[in-house]
């Protein structure tokens, strides 16, 4: 039930004034459906209206003057009508489009004194202001801020019109109980939520327009803590259903011990960290994450024969037929030695074999299904359905994953990531789930030497590149996305392809976004059992995939790349015991951060480092990264200014929902309205496990 004192804020934008048929669409476009959205649109900038003389206008700037009316010039033809003004120290001209002019006569007497602000320009014939924005008695002439803040806009709906409704979707917007834990709100110099979109709307100072003012940074707590809350409680809800009890099983333990390599510590740690959430009789919500190769899938795999062992079933679901097909070669072997039945299900089973396998599920007579999208489908059922593992769980909507879950009763859920998230930011996308992180490699793996070459020196590497695959090296050779157009980007790809193959010969292939599905699988599998030796790729090759005769990675325009996704395009070679090389092409020239940004890939393999290091060097800047590992939406929060209140929103839900799981305390009532004013619960969708 929504509270009562947010019902002016939930109203439809209609409500507003000025907000009719016409302009709604373009409101909701740029703001969304309620006043709500309105008030929480964020100003982009702030233009300061400074007070000058025309003699001190300067071209180009937004000024205020105090002027008198001189004379009129009516349009000759399609002509604009100008005003001349003046005041003691120049001449102005401004200038009006549209046929208004008579009305502007009689609004603005000749004589009659009027401040005028807007900007000033002038293109030879004097100063010039084209619709000022203001133009007021001077006894009205407190309606203009000195600061005024600019917000998006879009055609038909200009900046100024939106800064209309916004003041008064502020009007609308009530007090409300403060959420804020009181000293907390002390120390910080929190003023009241309303306070602070008054000042976030009507700036007083420069200091208010900092991302660290203290009227800011409530905003962007009350929004993390909103959400953290709202994860939290998730969270706390998953562990009150009950789920199955999983014994720690002398099966998994066998399949352990004959995998001819011993687990490193941190593979045995989330093993551990599995099987305690296993024996606690509470549904698990854990994530294991660690750069692609450091052992998440044998981990889970013994988690799937504890399971097994114990009469459950496991469905484990990996975005791509091709991951999902290297999933089940890597655990079906191990398993089915110790009698655990494994199958694989994808969308290419069809007719009587896919009816067998569904039968088998279930009857139960198979353990382990391993699959793609195919896997949640309704026709799939499960006998006893009790561990999901879902791999690159933010390729799937929560729906999809729900649904796989669904398929059983309290199901443990396991999520497996090699995404790299800087340490600071894994609240946000993880705050709901239990991490366990595997960050250390494997032994006997040799780092990847990592080089930066410009562009101008693709010969030399194409050499190189030719000497290696004579010698039975494997390569990927990346081109990015980087026009608007997919086509010209694959015209690029394809020319770079047949440009390698007039150099290497003919086993180089190609494979792309646009290509089907089974075109891809086939592209790759001829590349994973060495009838490829160049692999060239527009999309991002798909994380996960192990060819471990691959030693060699080459990447154009590198530095069009997030750090996280060169990261891992390179975590795709370095898998077996010989030498590995990434080259690092790049069009000259770098600028300083991107310099910085691809030395840190040569200095270091550690992918929550790079994370890290890359949002550090963004400052934040680009959001479009985080966003694609997951990173929320905020209206307010900024991942890099507000990383320090991110901690605490996440130790503040901790500690709310530890004492007061149901917020019934005054806090916790004024809590469920911050959660309502954010709707993270509707909005929790990309982030929840399900
Ligand atoms: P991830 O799922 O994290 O990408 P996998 O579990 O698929 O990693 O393991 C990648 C490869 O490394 C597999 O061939 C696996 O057999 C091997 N591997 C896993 N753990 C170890 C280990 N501790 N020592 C040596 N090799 C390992
Ligand atoms: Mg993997």
């Amino acid at each position: 039930m929504r509270p009562e004192i947010l019902f002016p804020l939930y109203a439809p934008i209609t409500s507003l004034k000025g907000v009719g048929p016409r302009v709604a669409p373009l409101l909701d476009k740029l703001a969304g459906p309620i006043v709500r959205d309105v008030l929480f649109l964020k100003p982009h900038s702030v233009v300061r209206r400074t007070p000058a003389t025309i003699s001190a206008a300067i071209d180009g700037e937004v000024m205020t003057f105090q002027v008198t009316i001189e004379s009129f010039q009516a349009p000759r033809g399609p002509q604009p009508w100008r005003v001349r003004v003046f005041d003691e120290t120049g001449f102005m001209t401004l200038v009006f489009f549209g046929s208004f002019g008579s009305q502007l006569e009689q609004r603005h007497p000749v004589n009659a004194r009027r401040v005028i602000s807007g900007k000033v320009e002038d293109q030879g014939y004097g100063w010039q202001m084209v619709h000022p924005d203001y133009m007021l008695a001077p006894e009205k002439a407190s309606e203009i801020p000195e600061l005024e803040p600019v917000y998006p806009a879009t055609a038909g709906l200009p900046a100024r019109t939106v800064r209309r409704f916004v003041q008064e979707a502020l009007q609308r917007a009530p007090e409300l109980p403060e959420w804020q834990d009181a000293a907390w709100a002390a120390r910080e110099r929190f003023p009241t939520w309303r306070e602070a979109l008054g000042r976030l709307h009507d700036p007083e100072s420069d200091a208010d327009i900092s991302l660290q003012a203290p009227h800011y940074r409530r905003l962007a707590y009350d929004e993390l803590l909103a959400q953290q809350l709202a994860m939290a409680q998730r969270k706390a809800e998953r562990r009150r259903e009950a789920a199955a009890k999983i014994p720690a099983s002398t099966v998994a333990e066998a399949i352990r011990a004959d995998l001819p390599f011993a687990f490193t510590g941190a593979q045995t740690r989330a093993l551990g960290e599995i099987r305690h959430d296993f024996a606690l009789g509470e549904r698990m919500s854990r994530l294991i994450q660690g750069d692609v190769g450091s052992g998440k899938t044998v981990v889970a795999m013994c988690a799937m024969a504890d399971v097994a062992a114990a009469g459950g079933q496991t469905a484990l679901m990996a975005p791509t037929e091709i991951l999902a097909r290297q999933h089940f070669e890597t655990i079906s072997g191990p398993l089915t030695a110790h009698g655990i039945a494994v199958v694989l299900l994808t969308g290419r089973d069809k007719g009587a074999a896919r009816a067998e396998k569904l039968r088998a599920l279930a009857s139960g007579a198979i353990q382990v299904a391993v699959g793609t999208h195919a896997l949640f489908q309704d026709e799939v059922a499960f006998h006893r359905l009790e561990l999901a593992v879902i791999d690159e769980q933010h390729r799937f909507g929560v729906a999809e994953r729900q649904r796989l879950q669904a398929k059983g009763q309290g199901t443990h859920f396991l999520a497996m990531s090699a995404t790299p998230i800087p340490r600071t930011l894994e609240l946000t996308v993880y705050g709901d789930l239990d991490v366990s992180k595997i960050d250390e490699k494997p032994p006997g793996r040799t780092p990847v030497a990592t080089r930066a070459a410009p562009m101008g020196r693709i010969g030399e590497v194409e050499a190189r590149l030719r000497e290696a695959v004579a010698g039975g090296a494997q390569a990927f050779w990346i081109c990015p996305l980087v026009s608007e157009s997919e086509l010209v980007d694959l015209k690029a790809a394809e020319t770079r392809a047949e440009e390698l193959k007039a150099t290497i010969g003919p086993s180089v292939g190609l494979i792309h976004g646009k290509m089907a599905p089974a075109a891809k699988d086939a592209v790759m599998a001829d590349f994973a059992d060495g009838r490829l030796s160049v692999l060239v790729a527009t999309t991002v090759v798909e994380v996960g995939v192990n060819v471990p005769n691959a030693t060699i990675m080459v990447i154009e325009q590198a530095e069009r790349f997030g750090l996280a996704q060169l990261h891992q395009l390179r975590g795709r070679v370095g898998r077996g015991r010989r030498e590995s090389a990434c080259v690092l092409l790049y069009d000259p020239p770098l600028s300083e951060t991107a310099q910085k940004r691809l030395d840190i890939l040569r200095r270091t393999d550690d992918g929550f480092l790079i994370a890290e290091t890359d949002l550090e060097l963004r400052g934040g800047g680009d959001a479009l990264g985080l966003r694609q590992s997951g990173f929320p939406d905020y209206v307010f929060a900024d991942p890099f200014a507000h990383r320090d209140l991110i901690a605490a929103a996440g130790d503040d839900a901790r500690l709310i929902v530890g004492r007061d799981p149901a917020l019934t305390s005054e806090r916790g009532k004024a809590l469920r309205i911050l959660e309502e004013l954010f709707d993270w619960k509707a909005g929790l969708g990309l982030r929840d496990a399900g």
